[in-house]
């Protein structure tokens, strides 16, 4: 089946919100066979909704409409949409009760504004959202299809995957696109190729793609125009032989993250772990403790910018510090360590580096950074450069800090 995608929201044509929902309905519908024949967006105007959405009825027969549902006045999909198919607006009790509970249960009473989000045009099927106000609409009209939803993105995922996907699956072909992405770090892309050789021609007829981004390099499968079986099998081989020819450097798949990894592991063998961090200012007790669950493994962590803080709080010795400087593998160490013996954890982590713009020198230049671990047998460390602005030396760093943890925990693990 074809469709096209239409965003409504002045703000997508400004650049003021970025269009996630287009991207996100897209990967969605292509796994399970819709052809996106067509992506557009308009502003908030009545004319260039219609217009939208009858030129892609003419050419798809379907439409999927995102944005402009909600009770302000800026909102009018409903409205232009309703107009142009001639289905008038039709109040539902039912739906008008469900947001006035919806209201109470958070303590407050709906505004007048809020009774045109019961209005439904007639012989609409209304799609519950137990996520926001507007309930999105399916609308089957001598025209064709139009599926409108709520632009909080959170609203249109939740919809998109209970209402729309299962009612669309059963009209979508059988042929589906799907994909699957194999995480790695602390290699660069292009030793990343070497190692993987003549992958394209063993995991055929999946393409493969490399996405190198600040937490490493993606490696992204995707199976075209198969059947749903005998894509996820492909799949399934083809990551095998990633995993294989890239070896450790394979962290996890999918969303998963370095520091759901790291945490995982920790958590299996009761270990906890603290941080000592210089030029990353408390970014790596961040991604650890975004994980769920992290409070029983991260005890906390010490910013330790200041000079005065790494001997303070530290313990790192004054005159080591004076004779190798703040970024060091010396005193790295002697962070990773103090933040153990300090915090009393199994593994202690240090970071210190120069983040940039400025501060470089020659045998130092910017993007020069130390990360230690402490707690995991030998104590391990390692003086990198990182390329890119202040904003991705950091995340570099954190990244191949948390790289480390785990190559470590690998490393110590029993058999
Ligand atoms: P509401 O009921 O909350 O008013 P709505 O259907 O009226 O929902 P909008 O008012 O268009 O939706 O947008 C609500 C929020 O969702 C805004 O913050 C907007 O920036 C965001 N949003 C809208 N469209 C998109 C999109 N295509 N991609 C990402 N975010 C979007
Ligand atoms: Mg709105």
């Amino acid at each position: 089946m074809r469709l096209e995608l239409l965003t409504v929201g002045t703000e997508l044509l400004l650049g003021l919100t970025i269009d996630t929902n287009s991207a996100e309905i897209a990967r969605v519908l292509a796994s399970i066979g819709v052809e996106i024949t067509r992506r557009t967006s308009v502003g908030d105007d009545r004319d260039a909704i219609q217009d939208a959405v009858g030129a892609a009825l003419d050419r798809a027969g379907t439409v999927l409409v995102t944005g402009g549902l909600g009770p302000t006045r800026d909102d009018i999909t409903k409205h232009a949409v309703a107009e142009l198919l001639h289905m008038p607006l039709e109040f539902q009790e039912e739906i008008w009760h469900h947001l006035v509970e919806r209201f109470r249960r958070l303590g407050r009473e709906p505004a007048v504004t809020n009774r045109s989000q019961a209005e439904v045009p007639r012989g609409a099927t209304a799609l519950p959202n137990r996520w926001g106000t507007a309930p999105g609409l399916w609308l089957e009209t001598p025209r064709g299809l139009v599926i409108m939803l709520p632009g909080v993105p959170i609203e249109m995922r939740n919809l998109l995957t209970h209402e729309v996907v299962p009612r669309l699956a059963p009209r979508a072909g059988s042929l589906v696109v799907r994909s699957r992405t194999v995480r790695t770090s602390a290699i660069p892309e292009s030793t990343l190729a070497e190692r993987l050789g003549d992958i394209e021609a063993a995991v055929r007829p999946l393409g493969l793609a490399y996405l190198p981004g600040l937490e490493g390099v993606d490696l992204r499968l995707t199976s075209w125009g198969a059947e749903a079986a005998e894509s996820d099998a492909r799949l399934d081989a083809g990551a095998a032989e990633l995993r294989r020819r890239a070896g450790a450097h394979v962290y996890g798949e999918g969303e998963e993250t370095l520091a759901d990894i790291v945490v995982g592991l920790l958590r299996a063998r009761g270990l906890t772990i603290g941080v000592a961090e210089s030029c990353t200012g408390g970014l790596l007790g961040g991604r650890l403790t975004d994980v769920p669950g992290s409070s029983e493994v991260f005890r906390g962590g010490i910013i330790a910018y200041d000079n005065s803080v790494k001997v303070g709080e530290l313990e790192v010795p004054a005159e080591l510090l004076r004779l190798k400087g703040a970024v060091s593998e010396p005193v790295a160490l002697a962070m990773a360590e103090g933040v153990r013996r300090r915090l009393s954890v199994d593994v202690g982590v240090g970071i210190t580096g120069i983040a940039g713009p400025g501060g470089g020198t020659a045998d130092k230049p910017t993007g020069t950074v130390c990360l230690a671990v402490a707690g995991l047998g030998d104590s391990h460390v390692r003086q990198t450069i990182f390329p890119g602005s202040r904003p991705e030396v950091r995340a570099r760093a954190v990244q191949t800090a948390l790289f480390l943890v785990r190559q470590r925990l690998l490393a110590t693990q029993s058999p």
